[in-house]
């Protein structure tokens, strides 16, 4: 990375960790055996893959056999979301939230067009389901519940454990997207009371393009079923070629978290305080999304009145930072999140989101704040510089 940049983008993916490329590495060339083959090589990397497999299943709190490597979250979330089809319940219902990640929301919509009824839940004007609201629209007819753990525009935690319980009463599978958990807060299957947990490596120091599934059922009935056919590799839930490299990147990345992600988190809960102070500082006007809800210790979600996102953006080059709107077909949109907390389309072209991680520094949180208050002084007074 250059060294001038200042990356404030964690929550869109994460720097891998050195200590992951080196454990890949000798995957892809000395060690490139296929984990189904009977040779030599095949084995060495069918037991790399188990001890991945363990490392991981130990870093969240469940079995290594409850592990189901997938290509990241998306495809594990419409894994489980398909099955919801397939499910011998009968039920007909799916409860989700209006601001799940669109890999949810994706498959959701496409279910509801085959005959689903899809519940979409409002959330509270800082980002929290209500839990009477979940109560009201989880029944017989719900065959799953699917909320993420925590969103990744602007960080706000459900009250997972809650929802897990209210879904089983009922007799419901509980799905849990905990895409931006994994590498942010400590994590713990039990705690989660999920029966279907999707995680992703890259959001946690890990390899782009891994991710996995836990599956720790709690519902007779629910089961996965598989998007795919072909090879029995993961007992025939997910077939393909095993990616060894990225399963072994995977399990390092898991692995360093246990050891440090206690106080990785209060490091980083620090340099978003100090971040958040100086955003008040230089624009007293600006407001922070998500604030009065439990957050991610890294993100911090602002909107700046009047300032738009893609401006700010573009007038700020050293700095690595998302907004609020996605960028569909060269036009922008509000954000789906932003929108559902009740915000203007107008003001919601106004959020950034900046998400702060492992490699982050105190200099590059005042870096950061020295560039992003020039830039909304120029933009104030008129004047067009575009800084390198
Ligand atoms: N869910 C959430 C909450 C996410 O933040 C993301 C990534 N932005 C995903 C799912 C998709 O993850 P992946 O990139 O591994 O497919």
């Amino acid at each position: 990375m250059t060294t001038s940049v200042i990356y404030l983008d964690n929550n869109a993916t994460t720097q891998c960790a050195p200590e992951v490329v080196d454990a890949m590495c000798p995957f892809f060339a000395g060690n490139f055996g296929n984990a189904s083959s009977p040779h030599f090589l095949g084995r060495e990397a069918a037991r790399a893959v188990a001890v991945a497999r363990e490392r991981i299943a130990d870093s969240v709190g469940c079995d290594a056999s409850d592990v189901l490597f997938t290509s990241g979250a998306t495809e594990s979330n419409n894994l489980v979301i398909f099955s919801a089809a397939q499910m011998s319940t009968g039920r007909r219902k799916i409860v989700t939230s209006a601001i799940e990640h669109k890999s949810v929301l994706g498959p959701c919509e496409a279910l509801e067009t085959k005959g689903f009824d899809v519940v979409r839940l409002p959330v509270q004007k800082d980002g929290q389901l209500d839990l009477g609201t979940v109560q009201r629209a989880v029944d017989s007819e719900t065959v799953l519940v699917s909320i993420q753990g925590a969103n990744n525009e602007i960080g706000v935690l459900q009250p997972v454990k809650a929802v897990a319980d209210i879904a089983h009463a009922a007799g419901a599978a509980f799905h849990c997207d905990a895409a931006q958990l994994l590498g942010k807060i400590p994590v713990s299957i039990d705690n989660l009371g999920a029966d279907f947990v999707s995680f992703s490596s890259h959001k946690a120091y890990g390899p782009k393009g891994l991710g996995f599934l836990v599956i720790h059922n709690h519902v007779r009935d629910v089961v996965v079923s598989p998007l795919m056919f072909g090879g029995g590799q993961e007992n025939g839930f997910r077939p393909g070629t095993l990616n060894v490299p990225g399963i072994v990147g995977t399990g390092v990345a898991c692995h360093l978290l246990t050891e440090r992600i206690e106080t990785e988190m209060l490091e980083i809960d620090r340099l978003r305080g100090q971040l958040e102070d100086g955003i008040r500082t230089i624009a007293s006007d600006a407001r922070i999304v998500g604030s009065e809800s439990p957050r991610l210790p890294g993100t911090l979600s602002v909107m700046f009145p009047g300032v738009p996102a893609e401006l700010l953006i573009a007038r700020t080059p050293t700095v690595c930072m998302s907004m609020g709107s996605a960028c569909t077909s060269g036009t922008v949109s509000p954000s789906h999140v932003l929108l559902a907390l009740g915000m203007t389309r107008d003001d919601a072209r106004c959020v950034i989101r900046l998400s702060l991680g492992r490699y982050n520094t105190d200099d590059d949180v005042q870096g950061a704040l020295r560039a992003i208050s020039a830039t909304l002084r120029d933009i104030s007074t008129g004047e067009m510089p575009v800084r390198e």
